[in-house]
């Protein structure tokens, strides 16, 4: 059954039982009268005293019968039990949003994107869906597509802006991803021999910015409260040249543009820590139990700190289209390494105290520092991204989306196993269970 997540709400629903809306058409059919628009008081109430009175007239919402729901199950037309006109579109059941067509298709993952409010956000995810897009997504047959009008405008502006502009997101538009306006994509993947049939499985993702800032505010909370305890995973983006330690050690002749500094990512860790537990994803030990890639952005101006050899020098090879826990590890200790000299490894004692499945990443969107005299504008290459796919991957392999080799390498907590509906046979030992080390 699918399991369809409001990217609004995030209430969580059958497909099957979701309400459709009637699109009113004007040429009804058998000389029924079409429908007129009425007061939508539950859409209305979610979205608040901002929508104009006129626009909260929207058209009826119907159940569909239940044989008939049943019998097609989610993301199919029902016709409208008034006017008898047949309609595609459905609503959740909650909020009264209506979803983008193809959206109920499939279940729905949740990623959230935690970052202070000027760490590139727009800019990272601009990068990745490229990357899945082209290079990543060649190496697991995997395609990507956006979901949706608003989607697909933000979609194509944000890749205009960095691909054919050379401006970064950000620059041009400070609100490029906001809390009310997540961005939906429909993700295929080639379906496994292991499962019935061939062809593609779906993955509405849904991605979410929420400013790192806002988490330790009251008022904030509670709009994050629904958002932070549906995520299936959260990214959790360092930019390390916010650090002072990390910028006391980088040559002062490399002439990088230093952002000014904003929240600490361990204020934003312990606090993103203390909202998921506050809602019921802490162990009884108080791990909380989402998994958390902590990825440490720009290591692109961190290669004088490592050597030549360093794993952050390179992409990964998804050989076999599959994610490779080795790599995934290798990369994991190169950025401990950088922590423990960074601040003795109080942020890494701290995450781990906090999160019971955590793994430290480290890319670069851009590959190299932006321009010194245009720090708005993208490298004149171009972006040449190193990494930015690793943690979503390892957040899809976690979930059971794609394969993982390399697995129970090493006895290491952060080699946890596949929590659940776990459907391809991942090379390699023994599953490390991801319990209490
Ligand atoms: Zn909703
Ligand atoms: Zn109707």
């Amino acid at each position: 059954m699918t399991s369809v997540v409001c990217p609004y709400c995030f209430d969580r629903s059958a497909a099957a039982r979701l309400p459709f809306r009637c699109q009113m058409s004007a040429t009804g059919v058998r000389g029924g009268k079409p429908c007129t628009a009425e007061l939508d008081g539950t859409w209305a109430e979610f979205m608040g005293p901002s929508v104009p009175p006129a626009l909260k007239m929207r058209g009826p919402v119907f159940t569909a019968p239940r044989g008939l729901a049943g019998r097609l199950g989610g993301g199919t037309r029902a016709d409208c039990p008034n006017c008898g006109v047949s309609t595609p579109v459905r609503l959740c059941l909650r909020c009264h949003s209506d979803f983008p067509s193809d959206y109920t298709d499939q279940d729905t993952r949740i990623i959230a994107l935690l970052g202070p409010k000027a760490s590139g956000k727009s800019t990272y995810v601009s990068v990745l869906i490229n990357e899945l897009r082209n290079r990543v997504g060649r190496a697991y047959g995997a395609s990507i597509t956006a979901m949706g009008g608003e989607t697909q405008r933000r979609d194509r502006e944000m890749a205009e802006d960095l691909y054919d502009r050379l401006r970064l997101p950000e620059a041009t538009r400070p609100a490029a991803l906001g809390f009310n306006d997540p961005l939906l994509y429909r993700l295929s993947l080639p379906l496994r021999r292991r499962l019935r049939g061939d062809g593609s499985r779906h993955t509405a993702l849904v991605f979410f910015d929420a400013a790192g800032e806002d988490l330790a505010s009251a008022e904030a909370m509670d709009r994050y409260t629904h958002y932070l305890a549906a995520a299936d995973g959260i990214i959790l983006l360092v930019d390390p040249l916010q650090m002072r330690a990390v910028r006391d050690q980088l040559p002062v002749d490399a002439g990088l543009p230093l952002p000014t500094v904003e929240t600490p990512p361990q204020q934003i860790a312990a606090d993103l820590a203390a909202q998921l537990r506050a809602h019921g994803r802490g162990t009884s030990r108080g791990r909380v139990t989402t998994p958390v890639a902590v990825a440490v952005t720009k290591t692109d101006s961190l290669f004088s700190l490592v050597g030549d050899h360093s794993p952050l020098r390179r992409n990964a090879d998804h050989a076999g289209g599959a994610v490779n826990d080795e790599d995934r590890l290798a990369v994991h200790e190169e950025m401990r390494a950088l922590f423990d000299g960074w601040d003795s490894g109080a942020l890494f004692r701290q995450l781990d105290r906090d999160f019971a499945q955590l793994s430290l990443f480290g890319l670069s969107a851009l590959g190299s520092p932006p321009p010194a005299h245009a720090p708005a504008d993208a490298p004149k290459s171009g972006p040449q991204p190193l990494r930015v796919e690793d943690p979503l991957l390892w957040l899809l392999g976690l979930g059971g989306l794609l394969p993982r080799t390399g697995t129970g390498s090493a006895g290491r907590r952060t080699a946890v196993a596949t929590p659940t509906a776990s459907t391809g046979a991942a090379a390699g030992g023994p599953h490390v269970p991801g319990g209490e080390a």
